[in-house]
């Protein structure tokens, strides 16, 4: 095993933020988390994320926002965002994807297979 990918929550839910982040820690992942806008931005550039789970709907800036301005930011507009998600509506996922999200993942999480669809996207961004 190489070193820990590093990976980055965005999110408002509290529980939703520890559920994640147990999860992940026990799969071996370096978790961080944000509850906003700024403190996402300000951990992005402490920590280096190798991926980005973001939260869409939140107060301030939403997820779409925010994935944007961070595909817009010098040195991080290659890092993979992932969508999470409860929006079903038709053409969330194409919103998403328009603010520049690699890939979208549904709420309520699939905990089962959380880790599979991480590794998706960290897989992917290895091969570039
Ligand atoms: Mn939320």
């Amino acid at each position: 095993m190489t070193e820990k990918s590093i990976i980055l929550y965005v999110e408002d839910n509290h529980d939703n933020r520890n559920l994640v982040r147990r999860v992940l820690e026990a799969e071996g992942y370096e978790m961080a988390d944000a509850s906003n806008a700024e403190d996402a931005m300000k951990k992005i550039n402490s920590i280096h994320p190798d991926l980005i789970l973001m939260d869409i709907n939140m107060p301030d800036m939403d997820g779409y926002a925010l994935t944007a301005r961070i595909k817009a930011t010098p040195g991080f507009g290659n890092v993979p965002i992932v969508a999470v998600t409860a929006n079903v509506m038709r053409g969330d996922r194409e919103k998403s994807l328009e603010a520049g999200c690699d890939g979208y993942i549904q709420k309520p999480i699939d905990i089962d297979n959380l880790t599979q669809q991480i590794e998706r996207f960290l897989v992917r961004q290895s091969h570039d």
